[in-house]
């Protein structure tokens, strides 16, 4: 049975269409569920009866379990279950502008990048569309708060889950639901290009993340194996026809790794990459995990590494630190409780 959260409101006006029933009644369900937060078919009163039993036999509404919490002054790190038991997580972050939420695409990534924990343990199932929806319900719901914007920048790649991604991205921009404006969205990629020209050519006004991490072929498919794949120059090309496109600024991810990409060289080498293009770069410092040894850069390197790419007329912002203490990274929460 579906999920009543995998479906957009098309879906819902088809699927009401099919069933003999008036097309504007979509838009009162999908009141009900995201507005006013009614899970329940029997207490939707303006709903007939008929219909709700309707609903009933041909929906579930059943939400996440929260397995676990972990709290720190700007974070929440929620580890939630799903129907077949599967783990994911989602972080809430406290930003001066706003609540954000970082959100699971997948049970673990089968990307492999030699750095993370999503990519350690290996894809399990391509989450639905309705599972990351109640990602978000489950957290508004938790801080009785709403919240402002959405990265899918969680366990898995979007773009190897992208119809799903893009039915998630339909349902929470819905003006009808839960609102969230579009140039709240993004989504982080770590460059599957023939998905990068997809989503240039989606009707959205969404943003895009892209996981660079190196500034040249060797030294990125040494961290992520995607880079034989797609290399370097096929991911700028999509990158530049996506701006072209969407007139929108991309934003550059680059995770600091001590002594791997994080010499002056490196920065000279990505702001060569990058010159003129309508991109800025955000700086990760690295959240150590125990079982990669991978180390992250000083702070000083990290300072270095910004100037040099300032003095070179390039964009660039260093990440807040949330929740490192609180294994707010990528998929380290779930990959400890996996492996209990
Ligand atoms: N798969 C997508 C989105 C999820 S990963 C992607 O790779 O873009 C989101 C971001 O977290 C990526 O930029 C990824 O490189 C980064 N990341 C992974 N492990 C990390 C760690 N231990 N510390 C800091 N950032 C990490
Ligand atoms: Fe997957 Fe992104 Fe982790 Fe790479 S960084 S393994 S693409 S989740």
């Amino acid at each position: 049975m579906d999920s009543i959260f995998d479906y957009k409101l098309s879906d819902m006006q088809e699927y009401f269409t099919s069933i003999g029933e008036k097309k504007y009644k979509a838009k009162q369900l999908f009141e009900w569920l995201y507005k006013k937060r009614e899970f329940k078919f029997s207490n939707m009163s303006n709903i007939s009866k008929s219909l709700q039993e309707t609903l009933e036999s041909d929906f579930t509404t059943s939400m996440l379990i929260l397995r676990k919490k972990q709290t720190s002054k700007l974070t929440n790190k929620y580890l939630f279950e799903l129907d077949d038991g599967n783990l994911i997580e989602a972080v809430l972050m406290r930003h001066d502008y706003g609540l954000s939420v970082c959100v699971s695409s997948q049970v673990g990534c089968n990307m492999g990048c030699t750095f993370c924990e999503s990519g350690r343990l290996k894809k399990v199932r391509d989450l639905q569309a309705g599972e990351i929806v109640r990602q978000i319900l489950m957290i508004e719901n938790d801080i009785k708060e709403r919240i402002s914007s959405v990265v899918v920048m969680g366990i898995g790649e979007p773009f190897d889950n992208y119809k799903n991604i893009m039915d998630f991205i339909r349902i929470i921009n819905d003006n009808n639901g839960i609102g969230i404006g579009a140039r709240h969205i993004t989504v982080s990629t770590s460059g599957l290009v023939p998905k990068i020209y997809d989503y240039a050519n989606e009707d959205l006004q969404t943003n895009l993340a892209l996981s660079l991490h190196a500034p040249n072929n060797i030294l990125r498919t040494k961290l992520m194996k995607v880079n034989i794949a797609y290399p370097l120059e096929e991911v700028m090309a999509a990158l530049k026809y996506y701006i072209e496109k969407t007139n929108r600024r991309v934003t550059i991810e680059y995770l600091l790794l001590d002594k791997i990409n994080d010499t002056e060289n490196c920065a000279k080498e990505l702001a060569n990459l990058i010159k003129g293009m309508n991109v800025y770069v955000n700086l990760i410092p690295y959240n150590e995990t125990s079982h990669i040894e991978y180390k992250k850069s000083s702070n000083e390197t990290v300072m270095k590494f910004y100037d040099t790419l300032k003095k070179l007329g390039i964009n660039v912002t260093i990440r807040k630190e949330f929740g490192g203490n609180i294994d707010a990274a990528c998929g380290q929460l779930r990959a400890s409780e996996v492996e209990k």
